[in-house]
């Protein structure tokens, strides 16, 4: 059985279970505190709109680390539905919407997909938010869809500054094809590169901690290499995405065999210590999502430095200061021993102790 036909077939069993939602409300939708694309502080308005989802999943069983297909709508969303879905979401926030805000747009897949967003509703939600006015705007997509065309469609229209979050995941193409299987070649992301290089378009790169299939201190190298080829290429700026284990995903059924772990928070520790310390310049951000529970990265899991650790992450992200990175605990050397015991064993080690 190939690989696309293997994802296939335990993304298929899991989509059984997707509900079926209002089709004219977003999946999420919410304000923060952020860092903008010019390296500035201010607040944003995320909305997650509701879409078919990712085509790449669909066709071939998507990424072994990622489940937003089961956010995605079982049934047809039209493009009233998505228009709906993002004039309700304005209405919402209409009183706390300004024109100094980032302004992001997330399908869980690729915004500039017409199989999940039709032109003409790309084309509707950007002419409303240039009425609106809005400092940036930030979505996401594969890098196959950063064209000079679908530039041009976005640049006709919006006159603020422009972020595309793209999947990079790695720069090594046999862990980003194969352990991930996104279905990128490294040449779709090069193209990425220049074309939004020559539209003034920012690309965040999103960067995959710990990938299956590869040991703890290869993760770490890694992203270190792919992030610093990331910011030599141009990206606006890096978001390492430490694994975590979703259900109905390759890296679940690895993880309940104990042959995977997601990544210590010592790793990430030492990726961004590596990475910011290079390249000083480059705004560095790591998601915290799942960060310090069982399914997502930890250390020892009942060790206190869990918790420390994860608000060190969310401080560092907004202050770029690198010796906020600093911290020790005792529980340091059970990562060091995990390393050096899975160096010299033949497969990924899992979560179980085995020294
Ligand atoms: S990570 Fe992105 S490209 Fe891969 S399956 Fe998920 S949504 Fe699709
Ligand atoms: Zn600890």
């Amino acid at each position: 059985m190939s690989m696309a036909d293997y994802l296939k077939n335990i993304r298929e069993k899991h989509l059984k279970k997707r509900k079926e939602r209002n089709p004219d409300y977003p999946i999420a939708v919410w304000i923060q505190n952020d860092v903008f694309r010019d390296k500035t502080f201010g607040q944003s308005f995320t909305i997650i709109l509701r879409t078919k989802g990712c085509k790449w999943a669909y066709d071939s069983g998507g990424c072994t680390m990622c489940s937003y297909l089961m956010d995605a709508s079982p049934a047809e969303i039209t493009s009233e539905n998505l228009k709906n879905q993002f004039d309700s979401a304005v209405e919402k926030y209409k009183d706390q919407l300004n024109k100094n805000m980032s302004i992001k747009l997330f399908t869980s897949g690729s915004f500039l997909d017409t199989f999940e967003i039709p032109l003409e509703t790309r084309e509707y939600i950007f002419k409303r938010i240039e009425e609106m006015g809005a400092k940036e705007v930030a979505i996401e997509s594969r890098a196959e869809f950063v064209t000079p065309e679908n530039m041009e469609s976005i640049k006709n229209i919006l006159s603020c500054n422009i972020e595309i979050g793209v999947g990079i995941e790695s720069l090594n193409e046999k862990i980003r094809n194969v352990a991930i299987h996104k279905g990128v070649p490294t040449k779709a992301i090069e193209n990425a590169f220049s074309v939004a290089e020559e539209y003034d378009v920012g690309i965040k790169a999103y960067i995959l901690i710990k990938p299956p299939f590869i040991s703890e201190k290869e993760a770490i190298a890694d992203a270190i290499d792919t992030a610093n080829k990331c910011i030599e290429m141009g990206c606006s700026r890096i978001s390492f995405c430490p694994a975590s284990i979703h259900k109905g995903t390759l890296i679940e059924t690895l993880w309940k065999k104990n042959q995977y772990r997601p990544p210590f928070l010592w790793s990430i520790l030492e990726i961004l210590k590596e990475v910011k310390s290079k390249n000083p310049d480059a705004l560095v951000m790591c998601d915290t999502a799942g960060v310090s529970s069982k399914r997502g990265a930890h250390n020892n899991i009942d060790c206190t430095c869990n918790d420390k650790i994860k608000d060190i992450f969310n401080d560092f992200t907004v202050t770029q200061k690198i010796e906020k990175l600093d911290i020790e605990c005792d529980c340091k050397k059970e990562w060091i021993e995990y390393m050096e015991y899975e160096q010299k064993n033949i497969v990924p080690l899992g979560d179980e102790k085995l020294i």
